[in-house]
């Protein structure tokens, strides 16, 4: 299931369902999922060309770090994205500024740095993965809309190259919480389908459950209470957030560490949506859980709330 390259034209109908469920179910929700919705358009065009010239052959002979524990890219230098990355971001700087207005003076600014070489995208890059400190930590001046850009680019970058990279990952040769290729908590969870298993007689159950990576957009099956962050299985404890009109979506919380993540039960829908854009439209739930005091695992514009 993850190792498959949708086409351009598929990705943006799995787009359109999300938005048009939103017009329908929640209209007080597109204003919100709209300039998501057009940013991830934008970068599903961008992938089709980064994917052509992606130099992912290089990096075969990773998967052996997967016994240790260590994702794919952990001890790659970015060095050899630096081209991709340039272009990543100059191909999506337009479409952040036009979708976040209220930003757009942040973006201008760092348009302006990038342009006079005070901008490191390397260095970014390397601190949105996790791999140093986060660079705005010393930099206190720093606008927020940097991590924002710095995710978006990235990401754009690791979606190119993460589908060839999933595919020398075995199932089952990974149970952590973080993804096996870039190392990032997910964003959002979903329970696969009922699968035929040959005859019309014999259905599979489905309802395996897979984390979903929002940077480098892998996704991977893990057991079915584990909490990605402090990786405890408790199904005592296990409990979650829904609405009663949408069965089929909810947040599973951990009682734990305190963390939150939202969850789509695919039996309880048609098609796989565009993951991406579900984590925006499950926004309602994450106010939910974080007024019951629980917290996202990947902090992102639409679930950090003032
Ligand atoms: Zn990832
Ligand atoms: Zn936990």
């Amino acid at each position: 299931m993850p190792s498959v390259i949708p086409a351009v034209a598929e990705v943006e109908q799995r787009i359109d369902r999300v938005v048009e469920t939103v017009a329908a179910k929640r209209p007080m929700l597109q204003s919100v999922v709209k300039p998501f919705a057009d940013l991830y358009r934008e970068k599903a065009r961008l992938l089709c060309s980064l994917r052509a010239e992606s130099n992912a052959p290089a990096l075969e002979g990773f998967g052996s770090r997967l016994d240790d524990g260590a994702p794919l890219l952990s001890s790659l230098s970015l060095g050899i994205l630096e081209p991709a990355l340039s272009r990543a971001f100059t191909a999506l700087m337009p479409a952040l500024k036009t979708g976040f207005p209220a930003m757009a003076g942040d973006f201008d600014r760092i348009l302006a740095a990038h342009g006079r070489g005070g901008l490191d995208l390397m260095t970014l890059a390397d601190a949105c993965l996790g791999r140093t400190v986060k660079p705005h930590s010393d930099r206190p001046d720093e606008p927020p809309a940097v991590g924002f850009v710095i995710h978006t680019v990235l990401s754009a970058v690791l979606q190119a190259l993460a589908p060839s990279l999933g595919a020398q990952i075995q199932e089952n040769a990974w149970h952590h919480g973080f993804c096996p290729i870039c190392g990032s908590l997910p964003a959002i969870s979903y329970l696969s389908k009922a699968e035929p298993l040959g005859s019309e007689y014999l259905v599979g159950g489905g309802g395996q459950r897979y984390l979903h990576c929002l940077l480098c957009g892998h996704d991977w099956r893990v057991h079915r209470n584990l909490c990605a962050v402090c990786e405890k299985e408790d199904t005592e404890m296990k409990m979650y957030f829904t609405v009663p009109e949408e069965p089929g979506e909810r947040i599973d919380v951990c009682h734990h560490c305190h963390h939150y993540l939202p969850c789509i039960d695919l039996r309880e829908t048609d098609t796989l949506p565009h993951l991406d854009t579900a984590c925006v439209s499950l926004v309602h739930l994450d106010m939910l859980a974080q007024e019951k005091g629980y917290h996202p695992m990947v902090p992102m514009p639409w679930n950090t709330f003032q």
